[in-house]
């Protein structure tokens, strides 16, 4: 039998960065860095992993969450001490487009401006002049919206990180099990993990790490413990832009006039998807729309299930041209359907498990590709030794999806809306 310090479930970018990091440390501290196995029951980055913007921002309501964001930022910017590799990079900035309100300004997000401050994360708001001389002349910005600049957000390619993850495994001695998939666990009589039994192995660890993103809730229902993650469905789409100007540089547009982010993407494309919906109406009817532990995310990797349909692009692309003048004439590059991984109240599900003592969770909540370093990071302080980093993570222990949590979320779900009473006016 297989015996390893630590099992990390799952090599998407937050499976492989904990793996990197533990390793790392462990090297560090006189231990066996192969005693780290990832396992991965496709290839690295195959999932969610490839299918993202590669957006890297501070800028969060979740004054944690922006914290953690501002020392990720500064560990993708030096990711050779963190990882021992070096991912290309590019250093744009991001302009934030809001609506204006009554007072001819946003108060929200002024309030937003003034908290992230005091972190300090550098968001400020700015005049639509401003706005106009950091974006290349083909973006539209009107008299009633309001902007507000983040300097150092920064942008990455998945497909570079995806190189930089195997680079990192490799280098750190990480042991990688790929096309192996976790089935189930057996545990002692104190309720531990003792042993992962995947599809080619039986394996001793004195840790898991669970970095399965959606598939959480179906892989640990198996060991009796309900983990509340769910998908929504999300498309994406890249238009080709001219190059016979002067390559322009473009800020990541986050535009929450129209309900989307935009980026410049591989010399010469724009890219765009919507962000998640916020609401917790909307997020209980999509945990019950996707049915949570029965295939976690497989029926949206499935090949027949990425496909984009043509009302979808062209949805897409009438929000584009309102923030583009250069889309015309679009040119429909490529796109396809993915999903972000959800949780009840939209937030990650970072520490060790309620009930399961050596489990540690690493699961990002939609939008967690720019936290893949710190959250490596956090997750061997939870090993090894506990530091600032764990205790930030413990803000977004899965302690707080109690069953009374989970009752009200549940009632969220009312299902007014597919009455017999709504059917019949439709009727
Ligand atoms: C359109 C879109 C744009 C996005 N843009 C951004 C962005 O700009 N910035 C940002 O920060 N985030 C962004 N995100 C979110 C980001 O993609 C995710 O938060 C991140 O990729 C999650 O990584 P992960 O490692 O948790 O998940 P995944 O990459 O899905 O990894 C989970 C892995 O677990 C494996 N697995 C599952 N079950 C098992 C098992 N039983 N045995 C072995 N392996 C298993 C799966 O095969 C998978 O590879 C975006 C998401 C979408 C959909």
């Amino acid at each position: 039998m297989k015996k390893f310090h630590t099992v990390v479930i799952g090599g998407g970018c937050l499976g492989a960065a904990s793996a990197i990091s533990l390793a790392r440390h462990l090297k560090n501290t006189g231990g066996k860095p192969e005693s780290v196995c990832l396992i991965e029951k496709n290839v690295l980055g195959s999932a969610l992993s490839i299918r993202h913007s590669g957006i890297v921002r501070s800028a969060n309501a979740d004054i944690v969450a922006a914290k953690l964001g501002q020392i990720s930022t500064d560990m993708w910017l030096n990711l050779k001490a963190i990882w021992g590799v070096e991912i290309e990079l590019e250093k744009f900035g991001a302009l934030w487009i809001a609506k204006k309100d009554k007072n001819s300004t946003n108060e929200k997000w002024d309030q937003l401006a003034k908290d992230l401050k005091t972190i300090p994360i550098n968001f400020k708001k700015i005049t639509q002049d401003a706005a106009n001389k950091i974006c290349p002349d083909f973006v539209n910005l009107y008299d009633d919206e309001v902007f507000y600049h983040e300097p150092d957000a920064i942008q990455l390619d998945p497909a570079y990180v995806r190189k930089g993850l195997y680079e990192g495994i490799t280098q750190s001695n990480v042991t990688l099990f790929e096309k192996e998939e976790v089935l189930r666990f057996k545990k002692n009589s104190n309720g531990n993990i003792t042993e992962i039994i995947t599809t080619n192995h039986v394996i001793k660890a004195d840790y898991v790490i669970n970095a399965a993103g959606p598939w959480s809730a179906n892989l640990f229902s198996k060991a009796g413990i309900s983990i509340p993650v769910s998908v929504e469905p999300v498309y994406v789409v890249n238009w080709l832009s001219s190059l016979s100007s002067k390559k322009a540089v473009m800020p990541i547009i986050a535009d929450y006039v129209n309900r989307a982010y935009f980026r410049s993407w591989r010399d010469g494309e724009i890219h765009m998807h919507q962000p998640r919906k916020r609401g917790v109406h909307e997020t209980s009817t999509n945990f019950a729309d996707n049915p949570i532990s029965v295939i976690g995310a497989d029926f949206i990797n499935d090949p027949t299930n990425q496909m984009q349909n043509y009302s979808q692009i062209k949805l897409y692309e009438e929000i584009a041209h309102k923030r583009f003048k250069n889309l015309n004439n679009t040119v429909f590059s490529s796109g396809y359907r993915s999903y972000f991984d959800i949780t009840p109240d939209l937030k990650f599900i970072l520490g060790p498990d309620s009930k399961i003592k050596n489990l540690i969770h690493c699961l990002g909540s939609g939008q967690a590709f720019k936290f893949a370093p710190v959250f490596g990071e956090m997750m061997s302080q939870y090993i090894l030794k506990r530091g600032l980093l764990s205790k930030y993570g413990d803000s977004f222990s899965i302690k707080r999806f109690d069953a009374k949590y989970m009752k009200s979320f549940w009632s969220k779900v009312n299902g007014n809306e597919y009455s017999l009473y709504q059917e019949n006016s439709s009727l």
